[in-house]
């Protein structure tokens, strides 16, 4: 399979404030299989689309600073690229940086496939998933971090432990 230092990206964002709390830089994984109608992102569907790049100059467009609290991955979808999604996690919290993932699949669909190359051990890198498709009935724009109502920001370790969703909830210092 794929390089393991070679990720598809659609793009970075550095200082946001929108992907999660604090100041975060964000990565916005290329490839997506969900067709979610009314994305605000179809350029990230392809597969072939985007650009690839080694995980080192990533972390270097990420600029990682005393003021950047945490990273997210986003997409795209992030679980397409689990492996090297993966080793990427891992340098981040070895810099001591909280890790968000959006994904379009659902808590329970990934616990399902917890198998699959790479998801298990992403979910066990994570602090906060943002899951499931964007469903344009249900949307919002009144949520925090998130689009539609079906999305849930779930605290991935609790909820591993606990066998119950352990929803994040946005007060004191985020969870
Ligand atoms: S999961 Fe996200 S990127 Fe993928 S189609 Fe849905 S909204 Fe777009």
């Amino acid at each position: 399979m794929a390089n393991q230092d070679l990720l598809r990206i659609a793009g970075v964002t550095t200082e946001s404030v929108v992907d999660g709390p604090g100041i975060r830089s964000t990565v916005f994984f290329q490839g997506c299989p969900h067709a979610c109608s009314g994305c605000h992102n179809p350029d990230t569907w392809s597969l072939d689309g985007g650009k690839e790049i080694q995980l080192e100059a990533l972390l270097k467009l990420l600029k990682i600073n005393p003021l950047v609290s945490g990273v997210t991955f986003s997409g795209g979808e992030p679980f397409q690229q689990a492996p090297v999604a993966v080793t990427l996690g891992k340098r981040l919290r070895e810099l001591g940086l909280n890790l968000w993932v959006y994904t379009g699949y659902t808590w329970e669909y990934l616990l399902t496939n917890f198998d699959r190359p790479g998801y298990k051990e992403l979910l066990k890198l994570t602090e906060v998933l943002v899951d499931g498709p964007f469903i344009r009935e249900k949307q919002d724009l009144s949520l925090l971090f998130r689009g539609s109502a079906n999305q849930r920001l779930i605290k991935v370790q609790e909820s591993l432990a606990k066998g119950v969703v352990v929803p994040w909830q946005p007060s004191g210092m985020g969870g």
